[in-house]
């Protein structure tokens, strides 16, 4: 089966989903879009309210400077696969419970699986601490780690979510720059990779934190 049936199934699963109260207040589920067989996947957090009314991710104002930012290192949402922690908006926008990140986290898991990116791109804190639990998005951003997710390797470059650029003129600045170094973090990292080409080598103990401390 393609990766984009494979979706599929799951996107059916997420529309039947009542295992967190969200689906009774949120419009439709936001499954994610973009192009399967990319090697590069964006997380952001949740739905918005237009996420909620047009079922697309990404597509209010948040979504226009992921655009914009996207076309600066020579990409569009077309060349990416953009999904959310959550698939159905919180009330007002809070903040995603830990209940509805545990009931949520089958479907974004079955979309990693599925897509297998070589490179996650997490946009804000709740996508970044799924893979670097004891990261900060303060001192972390902008710096990719080198990552083992459920038998996947994966390089993991912690981005600020482009709501929050929205809202602070310094953290655009840093938004902005840390998106144009996303190439060379990406060359980098798979250099070190090309040194360490078995998953298996990685300590018991790095293990158990899903991370591989190599940068
Ligand atoms: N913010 C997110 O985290 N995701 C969206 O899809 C839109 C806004």
């Amino acid at each position: 089966m393609d990766k984009e049936t494979q979706l599929k199934e799951i996107a059916q699963k997420v529309a039947a989903c009542q295992k967190c109260p969200l689906f009774k207040t949120a419009t439709r589920p936001v499954f994610g879009n973009g192009d399967p067989n990319s090697q590069i996947l964006f997380i952001g957090e949740a739905p918005g309210y237009w996420e909620d009314q047009k079922g697309i991710p990404f597509c209010g104002a948040a979504g226009k400077l992921l655009d914009e930012l996207l076309s600066s290192i020579g990409l569009s949402r077309e060349k990416v696969f953009v999904a959310n922690v959550l698939k159905h908006r919180p009330p007002n926008n809070r903040d995603p419970l830990p209940e509805e990140i545990q009931a949520c986290q089958e479907y974004l898991d079955a979309q990693i699986k599925i897509i297998s990116p070589k490179v996650i791109v997490t946009l804000g804190r709740f996508s970044l601490t799924k893979f670097l639990p004891y990261a900060k998005i303060s001192q972390d951003h902008g710096v990719g780690k080198i990552v083992n997710f459920n038998n996947l390797r994966l390089i993991v470059i912690p981005m600020f979510h482009p709501a929050a650029a929205l809202r602070s003129l310094a953290i655009e600045q840093k938004l902005r720059d840390d998106f144009k170094k996303i190439p060379q973090e990406i060359e980098r990292l798979e250099k070190i990779l090309e040194g360490v080409s078995d998953v298996k080598a990685v300590p018991e103990e790095v293990k158990k934190e899903e991370q591989l401390t190599l940068v």
